[in-house]
């Protein structure tokens, strides 16, 4: 792999170099005033990216999946029920976590490339009269498909239904990339990571919890230690940590929020589109189809390429790799082989992701895939050349 080239994988992301700095550090004593100092501009830094309400952000060393372990650990009991959509491998690995953790969970079925179906979450809640569901889960970014949820329209679900459940959101892969509401959309408990949107090394898993689900851990059962919410809050209100944190991540999670509010949070996310959308016009250019069933469910930080019949996409990944020292993600679960996947997110700029098609159609060339060199590339530049939006990215 060329250190030189820039990755086109969902996370880990590419790094700005002043984010990079920032973590690399002098240690620093944790229980100082000088951490404390750095740790608030993080925190209150996360809150505005997360546009939460009310409620408490809470940062662990960990990574996206030690924060949906977090989540349920703090807010459930063993043999709660929990309702989940599973459209893909990230909500299948987000229900395997819940199960092994003793939960039931009422699993709405969903092929892989559609997304949360509201209609039918709206359903389960209604037909659930006596209150069993304790808590509905969406994956806001399906990574595994590049399909995009309705969160939004999941919350009128359930204030349709009149339900009370907790209402959990995996935004791994789109917190910081895509439009995110946490307080507008009632999320309880919202879940990011530090190597995606945040452009980070992989350690942190980052949330952000309301108070209804503070409140819910008064009777949660789940057994926590590490994770335990009460702890680092109650560590937080004095400055520090229950533990060791960090501490250089953090640092780069200020900065990663400077970066990004110096470029505008609604930049970033029109960048993001218009990178998306540019991927899209190469893939249709090749004859292909993203693995997303309508346009409504187009991720704008991963598109899964759907490959010709009698081509493998993990074929396309391996030989990147190996020959051009390029990384693209391979298909997962259902999805192996019958797609590869073009990441979109962080650190990138339209003419970065030219360089990623021109190397896919490479591969596609040298195995043998019915494409022409420079179509998808084309039809990318004709619409990045077409399309406003200021391309400056706040750090080189
Ligand atoms: C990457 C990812 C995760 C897992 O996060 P880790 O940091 O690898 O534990 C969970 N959900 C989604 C949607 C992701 O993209």
């Amino acid at each position: 792999m060329s250190l030189q080239n820039p990755v086109f994988i969902p996370g880990p992301t590419n790094m700005p170099e002043v984010i990079r700095k920032a973590c690399d550090m002098p240690t620093i004593d944790h229980r100082s005033p000088a951490f404390a100092r750095m740790f608030k501009p993080a925190v209150e830094g996360v809150r505005r990216v997360l546009k939460m309400g009310e409620g408490e952000v809470i940062i662990l060393p960990s990574t996206g999946t030690g924060g949906w372990e977090a989540a349920m650990t703090n807010t459930l009991s063993p043999g709660d029920t929990v309702l989940a959509a599973r459209f893909g491998m990230f909500s299948h690995r987000w229900i395997d976590l819940c199960q092994r953790h003793g939960l039931n969970v009422q699993i709405i079925e969903t092929p892989w490339g559609q997304g949360a179906p509201l209609a039918e979450i709206e359903a389960a809640l209604k037909a659930d009269t006596k209150g069993q569901i304790k808590a509905v889960l969406a994956t806001h970014n399906e990574t595994a498909t590049g399909v995009k949820s309705d969160i939004g329209g999941i919350r009128r679900a359930m204030d349709a239904a009149g339900h009370d459940a907790l209402f959990f959101v995996d935004g791994v892969s789109s917190i910081g990339s895509m439009p995110f509401e946490m307080g507008a959309w009632g999320v309880d408990i919202a879940v990011a990571g530090s190597q995606k949107g945040f452009m980070l090394p992989a350690g942190l898993a980052i949330l952000g919890v309301s108070p209804k689900a503070i409140a819910a851990m008064e009777t949660a059962k789940l057994p926590r230690t590490f994770f335990d919410f009460a702890d680092m809050l109650k560590a937080y209100a004095a400055g520090g940590y229950p533990y060791t944190p960090a501490v250089g991540l953090i640092a780069g999670l200020a900065k990663a929020i400077e970066v990004l509010e110096d470029e505008g949070l609604e930049n970033v996310y029109a960048r993001h589109h218009r990178l998306a959308e540019g991927v899209r016009r190469a893939v249709a250019a090749w004859g292909m189809k993203p693995c997303a069933a309508s346009a409504d469910l187009y991720s704008e930080t991963i598109t899964a390429v759907v490959v010709p019949a009698g081509c493998n996409g993990t074929d396309l990944v391996k030989l990147a790799a190996e020959k051009y020292g390029v990384a693209f993600g391979v298909g997962l679960g259902e999805v192996a082989g019958k797609v590869f996947r073009i990441g979109h997110l962080g650190m990138l700029t339209d003419v970065m992701v030219l360089s990623g098609l021109a190397c896919a159609e490479m591969c596609m060339a040298d195995l043998g895939w019915p494409i022409k060199l420079g179509s998808g590339v084309a039809a990318a530049q004709e619409y990045y050349r077409g399309s406003t939006g200021a391309m400056a990215l706040a750090a080189e």
